[in-house]
């Protein structure tokens, strides 16, 4: 029974303070940490109760509490500090993180789900550890409480295999292991993995499960009758008691940043939840992202290497086709190649075949979809664009054209609409595009795409995955969707059709992304110990830095030179970033607010002493200016801490009103990863 008579709740409500309430009703159970309904205005909206107070000076009258919400369960006081920590670092209400902690449903034990959440699965037993596995695992434990452990382990080194020692050890104590993946990384392969060596122990949580499969899990979890939990980037918000370990695989993947509403990165907040449960933290991956490499290298994460794949298969063969080269050959009259399609090289060409011919798989990665980018008159030079958006329409199958921001879609006329030409032209590449021209190239094969056009849910993605393993598909063409995560024995050669898709991106990540997604799109190849595979890469800039160190495995080299770039513009890692973006229908009252915010900026970091080194570039028009009707704006502010960098951003929404008025829509998003 709560005995002080004020009580701080966090609202479920755009209301960045928590509200105070009287407590004058002895019947009610308001405890720290109970959920509770509560007026607000006119309306009664859910909240948790955070704090109790002994006095409270008001001028107001205040309200009560309205009723207990015994539905949810109670909310450590670890757990509530946690999201206050979240609220206070991604500037979003306490009130709308805390609710993030509940399932969608009621509970309810007695309904049985229709599907089949974790595969049936039998008993499997662990392998005898390679010595690199037993070194990691030994140097990890060696660790007590509180450590962040950076895992950097080449493809196929065998980290999943490390995390389910450390997991089973975990459980040994009696504490719950948490291991978040990319939502697409959540594949049957993986669950089985873990399924067959914990049986009945384990939970899922992910996007595509329905809102009782969701709930059912969350409680399984919860309740600890299943000991783990594996999900995508939410799975951190289950307020699981006494958690054990935190593991993040692929922990440099950009989808565990959440892009709207709680804009937060789920590696860097799993970090700060482990220290409140004062257990380690294990970032896995291939290719580390330059944060958690630089924070390693400065000693302040522990850094676990393992250089060889399982059973020391040699990395796969990796051969870099040079396209201008290409072309020109073409055009000479002793090439024979006329019939190849523009974007496919002889070499690769010859490599599918041979593969075909061997019967065995290759896959054609292109983080492209659609058939062209670009429908275009040469006569006017007319371009077919969305009405919504300042983006050229994307066209699929042979008359579809759609923007793949709005879905706004029309249909191809025979005639250019400008001038009446019938020259008008697709231009570009896409997913679709390789699949049919591989289908005219190959009719025998057995071909199939893995985009968002074609695969949009889990079910269809786990079909194409069992058609991989039971080899009724020769040639799999796909998206990043097949970038990352999947092991096939049979696959042998993996091509990718233009690496230079994404050097180029407004983006100061650009080359570490392409870095990352050739190395990973790479390592899908030789995954069988009596076949090392084989990599074929085709670009236009072939002497690109992510191309030269990605053939070399070269990761070291790779994050030398683009730290010292990073280092000589005080970009992150060697700074913090905030991306401040203003959007609005009218244009006009936009650009005002980039005159204000721009003397703002100026003035409050040229008179503060706390802003000190924090620089502010921009307001410029964001990449994708229009999108959807709204005009789009942004700026980035750069600051040495993370403390300056919340001052800078704390002041300007103290002065939001007067530097956007009130129709203009604002957003801040700490540590930014989308920048478009
Ligand atoms: P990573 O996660 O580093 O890509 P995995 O853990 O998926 O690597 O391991 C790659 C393959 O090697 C998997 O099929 C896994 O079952 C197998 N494997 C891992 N460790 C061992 C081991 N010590 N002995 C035999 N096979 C292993
Ligand atoms: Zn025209
Ligand atoms: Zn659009």
């Amino acid at each position: 029974m709560q005995e002080k008579k004020y009580l701080q709740v966090g609202v479920s409500a755009p209301i960045d303070e928590s509200l105070t309430y009287i407590n004058n009703d002895p019947s009610l159970d308001l405890q720290i940490g109970a959920s509770v309904e509560v007026p607000l205005g006119r309306r009664k909206v859910k909240g948790v109760i955070v704090d109790s107070l002994e006095k409270y000076e008001s001028n107001f009258k205040l309200k009560s509490i309205s009723s207990v919400n015994t539905e949810r369960p109670l909310l450590s006081k670890k757990f509530m500090s946690w999201c206050q920590w979240v609220s206070n670092y991604y500037f979003y209400p306490l009130g709308m993180v805390l609710d993030l902690a509940f399932p969608p449903l009621k509970k309810n034990s007695q309904r049985k789900t229709k599907h089949q959440v974790i595969p049936d699965i039998e008993t499997s037993y662990q392998p005898d550890l390679t010595d690199e596995q037993q070194n990691v695992i030994k140097n990890i434990k060696d660790q007590k409480g509180f450590a962040t452990h950076l895992l950097h382990g080449v493809t196929g080194s065998g980290k999943t295999e490390v995390y389910l020692s450390l997991i089973s050890d975990c459980l040994d104590r009696g504490q719950s292991a948490l291991i978040l993946v990319p939502e697409i990384s959540l594949t049957p392969q993986l669950l089985k993995r873990f399924a067959a060596r914990f049986p009945d122990q384990v939970a899922i949580i992910h996007s595509q499960l329905t809102a009782r499969e969701k709930t059912n899990q969350w409680w399984s979890a919860f309740s600890k009758e299943k000991k783990i939990l594996i999900g995508a980037r939410s799975a951190l918000f289950c307020p699981i008691d006494d958690v054990g370990i935190i593991i993040i695989d692929e922990e440099h993947e950009p989808s565990f940043k959440q892009e709207e509403k709680l804009k937060y990165h789920a590696r860097d907040s799993a970090i700060v939840l482990g220290k409140y449960h004062n257990c380690p933290i294990i970032l896995g991956s291939a290719t580390p992202s330059l944060e958690s490499f630089q924070q390693a290298q400065a000693g302040k994460y522990f850094y676990h290497q393992m250089t060889q794949r399982v059973h020391k298969q040699a990395m796969p063969e990796a051969q870099v086709i040079d396209l201008k080269q290409e072309r020109s050959g073409r055009t000479s009259e002793t090439s024979n190649d006329s019939e190849l399609p523009f974007w496919l090289s002889r070499t690769l060409y010859d490599h599918i075949d041979d593969c075909l011919s061997k019967k065995k798989q290759t896959a054609l990665f292109l983080n492209r979809r659609g058939i062209a980018q670009l429908v275009i008159c040469p006569d006017c030079s007319f371009v077919y664009e969305c009405p919504n958006c300042e983006i050229s329409l994307t066209l699929h199958k042979q008359k579809d054209l759609t923007c793949h921001y709005c879905d706004y879609s029309a249909v191809l006329a025979d005639h250019c609409p400008g001038c009446n030409s019938i020259e008008i032209k697709p231009m570009g590449l896409g997913t679709e595009k390789v699949e049919n021209d591989i289908k005219k190239l190959f009719p025998e094969a057995r071909v199939a795409r893995v985009d968002r056009d074609e695969v949009s849910n889990r079910h269809q993605l786990e079909d194409i995955i069992e058609r991989m393993e039971n080899l009724t598909i020769d040639i799999m063409v796909g998206t990043q969707m097949i970038a990352k995560g999947l092991d096939f024995p049979n696959l042998h050669c993996v091509g990718l059709i233009l690496a230079d898709i994404g050097f180029n991106l407004p983006n100061f990540r650009s080359h570490e992304r392409s870095f990352q997604l050739i190395t990973q799109v790479s390592g899908r190849a030789g995954r069988n110990p009596n076949d090392p595979g084989h990599v074929i890469i085709q670009a236009y800039n072939t002497e690109h830095p992510s191309i030269t160190y990605a053939i070399q495995n070269d990761f070291n080299g790779f994050a030398k030179e683009e730290l010292a770039m990073r280092n000589s513009l005080s970009f992150p890692p060697y700074s913090r970033l905030a991306l401040i973006k203003f959007s609005s229908s009218k244009l006009d009252l936009l650009e005002q607010c980039v005159g204000n915010l721009k003397n703002f900026s100026q003035k409050v970091i040229g008179e503060s002493v706390n802003l000190d080194g924090v620089r502010a570039l921009g307001p410029s028009q964001a990449p994708l200016f229009k999108l959807k009707n709204i005009y789009r704006y942004h700026m980035l502010v750069l600051a040495p801490t993370h403390q300056k960098l919340h001052h800078f951003c704390k002041c300007m929404l103290q002065n939001k009103k007067a530097i956007f008025g009130n129709q203009v829509k604002v957003l801040v998003d700490i540590d930014p990863v989308n920048m478009l």
